[in-house]
């Protein structure tokens, strides 16, 4: 037996994520985003009309340079935009790279001038005239840290989690550099923001580099280095927690430092101040959250055996529906036989009661495929063996199977099966089911006199399958739960009692495992069109 892969399942074997904590990071991310394009615009702002509280934040601070201001600007737009864009956003993403891209190469450039003592005239780029005939240039560490940003962006613009852990690496090491500055300024070293003789960081640009560096390690909290801070298990509390009393740690130790420099108090209460921090901060660990670690230790247990139980049902319902297949299809085939009078005429009352013994049996043979089917995704063991089909004979199988409901309500069936389709790689039972369940959905949930079309066709490298009817619709309020398993919408229930909410699941679970998207459009009391692209190799 091949082992689960345990997709589907609700506890995979890897720290879950905290999916509420990763939602509030990313709006928390949101919030950076737009603090750095501030900094950045209210120091633009400061160049363009000569307001010196917004290019400096004290006189005796460092200036912020041109370049640095216009580069915060993006740098929030690009943040901003990469949290809000989604991820399948080729286009845009690639833009965002390219344009980050360049601001690293300015950071570059800016460092060579440094190393080579070199002026290639990037730094009179903007605001010219209001230098006069200063060069103001971002200090050697704002240099450095674009090209560091800039590469994590443009790692960041990318889908794979590879790169954004690059990203992640790109970051951290500025992060690191924007924190050393930031201190430097608040203990009042210059050393730390300054490499003499140049010119030093500017308090602002600290600030919005240690904000640029929290907004992009928020962006992807499920990735990479940062996943521990988000994760749901015993390790992703202490993490937090510890994280928590390091902050209230550096916090509390500023602000007592703040207090010793104005001289409210004494070298000796200061470090009695130090003192007393370091044991709350140890008191609160012990007893407020580790003691806690226990609490959540037997939860995961709890999980564990929640996780047995479900997989025990899972079990069951698999090797019950398997059992009732066999004689469920001898019901079947023996029905077959009488009505086509291989064993002696029925009357016509034996024919009607047989017809109906043979349409029950037939619900109950499609139920128990789609409990076996659906315990199957559980487990993670739909099996997929890919072969040479024909679809054309997959799809008219399907389309004999639905005849008798077709015609009994009347339906107006339109097929439209590409002429030359030639035969494709790919499982004919996977891709039946998927077929049999979107035309029997939208004969099921079309009115009497109703139209369907099926259509299906190679478009490039892929398949394209449509079914689409003037059915009843889906409301737009529960389209986001078509694909759940057992669900069914309240416009049908009262219509259509048939059904158990299995189909949509199965069908959408097999579509992907071929590598396929499934989805769908609809209006209430107007029709619904189901549409597969399916990625093939073709037989030609
Ligand atoms: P079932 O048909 O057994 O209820 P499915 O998983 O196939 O389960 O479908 C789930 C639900 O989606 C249906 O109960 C119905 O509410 C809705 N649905 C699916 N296809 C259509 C359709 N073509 N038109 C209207 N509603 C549909």
């Amino acid at each position: 037996m091949p082992a689960p892969k345990g997709r589907g399942l609700a506890f995979g074997g890897k720290t879950q994520i905290n999916i509420h904590l990763a939602t509030h990071l990313k709006i928390f991310s949101k919030v950076l985003a737009t603090l750095v394009f501030l900094i950045g615009f209210f120091a633009v702002l400061g160049w363009q009309f000569e307001i010196d509280i917004f290019k400096k934040v004290a006189p005796s601070l460092p200036v912020i340079a041109p370049n640095t201001a216009c580069s915060f600007v993006l740098i929030g737009l690009f943040l901003f935009f990469l949290n809000w864009t989604k991820e399948n956003h080729k286009f845009m993403r690639s833009l965002v790279s390219f344009l980050s891209i360049l601001i690293a190469i300015l950071g570059m450039l800016t460092l060579i001038e440094y190393i080579f003592r070199l002026n290639f005239g990037i730094d009179r780029l903007f605001f010219a005239r209001k230098m006069g005939t200063d060069i103001v240039r971002m200090s050697p560490q704002s240099a450095l840290n674009f090209l560091l940003v800039g590469m994590a962006l443009s790692f960041y613009s990318s889908k794979e989690k590879k790169h954004v852990f690059w990203g992640q690496i790109a970051i951290v090491a500025a992060g690191i550099m924007a924190l050393v500055s930031l201190f430097g300024f608040i203990y009042g070293v210059a050393g730390l923001y300054t490499i003499a003789p140049y010119k030093g960081m500017a308090a602002h640009t600290a600030i919005a580099f240690v904000l640029t560096f929290l907004g992009i390690l928020m962006l992807r909290p499920e990735t990479g280095l940062v996943r521990i801070f988000a994760s749901r298990g015993l390790s992703g509390m202490a993490a937090r927690r510890l994280l928590a009393a390091l902050l209230s740690i550096l916090v509390i130790e500023i602000l007592v430092m703040l207090g010793a420099k104005t001289g409210f108090y004494s070298f000796s209460y200061e470090a009695l101040v130090h003192l007393l921090i370091v044991t709350g901060v140890f008191i609160f660990l012990i007893f407020y959250s580790f003691r806690s670690l226990d609490r959540l230790a037997e939860a995961e247990k709890s999980l564990e055996h929640l996780k047995e139980v479900d997989r025990a049902k899972t079990d069951f319902v698999s090797l019950a529906s398997h059992q009732l297949r066999t004689p469920l299809t001898s019901v079947s085939w023996y029905s077959e036989m009488l009505l086509r009078h291989e064993v002696g005429p029925l009357n016509p009352k034996q024919k009607e009661y047989l017809d109906e013994v043979y349409a029950q049996n037939r619900r109950m043979i499609d139920l128990v495929d789609d409990l076996l089917n659906s315990s199957r995704i559980d487990m993670g063991m739909l099996n997929i063996e890919p072969r040479k089909t024909d679809l054309k004979i997959v799809l008219g199988s399907a389309l004999d199977e639905i005849d008798p409901l077709v015609r009994e309500k009347k339906i107006d069936l339109e097929k439209n099966i590409a002429e030359n389709l030639p035969a494709v790689e790919t499982d004919p039972e996977m891709i039946r089911i998927i077929f049999q369940n979107l035309i029997s959905n939208a004969v099921k949930y079309t009115p009497e006199g109703g139209k369907v079309k099926v259509a299906l066709s190679p478009v490039g490298s892929h398949l394209e399958f449509k079914v689409a009817d003037t059915g009843y619709g889906i409301t737009k309020s529960q389209q986001n739960r078509v694909f759940t398993k057992m669900f069914r919408a309240d416009n049908i229930r009262s219509k259509v009692t048939d059904g158990t909410g299995l189909g949509l699941y199965i069908a959408k679970a097999i579509a992907k495992e071929l590598g396929g998207k499934l989805h769908f459009d609809s209006e209430e009391n107007k029709g619904t069109t189901f549409f597969l692209e399916l990625p093939v190799r073709f037989h030609r």
